[in-house]
């Protein structure tokens, strides 16, 4: 995907070290071109294992690397973490975005108990293991930031399954847990909550193309005017990561132009 970037380099996050989760696509891909633009060293976790090296590649190896890692697997993400810490001398920023939806459907009464611990084992283990080992880093430098991608599905009904809006509930509780944990370590923890874009996975799950994805969402947005792209969410990202976010901790960052108060 195409990423559009200011055209001179910026310093937002000169000297600190990202890891991305989910980073081979969509939201993360793009959070990693914003993130190296402004100067971080970034970590791409993901298991499209071609499309993750593509990614890395086009930013340049000097400053991006790339590390297989599911995130359900805690051995994978410790792994991904110490990849950071040993390539490029710690971890400041953990970018929790890896996530899945589900094909069932709203339907509670057709859905079975596997497919809905999957869709949870991937939005919420993912983001506690996440979470977790990114933090035992952080808190020996007693600085850090991490944020995780939640959804407008953490914050409304009815938009998604009942599989995901449980799980992107879940990362608000994690998210706001584990702020009050970590603040004393000087680690701010938050999520991004954008309504739907049309990344790979909208258009997998719902079988619609970019076209229909981003009419359908402009047609019920307050914004109708503006177009929602991963760009929209790398930035809110890049704000709460850099130090003009250095007060802001627990907060659920909805990117929804307004579409969840109505
Ligand atoms: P995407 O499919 O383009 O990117 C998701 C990435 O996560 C993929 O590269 C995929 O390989 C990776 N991934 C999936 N399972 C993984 C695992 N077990 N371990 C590691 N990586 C894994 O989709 P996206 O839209 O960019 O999604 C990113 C995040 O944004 C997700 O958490 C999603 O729930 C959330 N989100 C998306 C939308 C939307 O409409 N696209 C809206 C709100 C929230």
């Amino acid at each position: 995907a195409t990423t559009s970037l200011p055209s001179a380099a910026s310093s937002r996050l000169e000297g600190k070290v990202a890891l991305i989760t989910g980073g081979a696509s969509g939201i993360g891909e793009c959070t990693a071109q914003v993130f190296a633009h402004h100067g971080a060293k970034v970590i791409i976790a993901d298991i499209q294992d071609e499309l993750g090296h593509l990614v890395s590649q086009s930013i340049g190896e000097t400053n991006c690397k790339y590390v297989h890692c599911d995130v359900t697997d805690e051995s994978q993400v410790k792994n991904a973490v110490d990849k950071a810490v040993e390539t490029f001398g710690k971890l400041d920023i953990m970018f929790n975005n890896a996530g899945i939806s589900d094909h069932c459907g709203p339907r509670i009464v057709d859905n079975d108990k596997a497919s809905f611990e999957r869709v949870l084992s991937v939005n919420v283990t993912g983001v506690f293991l996440g979470i977790k080992h990114a933090s035992q880093a952080m808190i020996r430098a007693r600085s850090g930031s991490i944020i995780s991608t939640a959804s407008i599905s953490s914050d409304i009904a009815g938009t998604a399954s009942h599989a995901y809006t449980c799980s992107k509930h879940a990362v608000v509780g994690l998210t706001k847990n584990a702020a009050v944990e970590l603040g004393q370590f000087g680690i701010r923890v938050n999520c991004v909550s954008p309504h739907g874009i049309a990344t790979p996975m909208a258009t997998k799950f719902s079988g619609n193309s970019v076209e229909q994805i981003e009419n359908k969402v402009n047609s019920i947005a307050n914004l109708k005017h503006v177009t929602l792209k991963p760009e929209d969410v790398a930035n809110a990202a890049l704000f709460l990561a850099s130090d003009e976010g250095r007060y802001i901790s627990g907060l659920n960052l909805l990117i929804d132009g307004g579409f969840s108060i109505v």
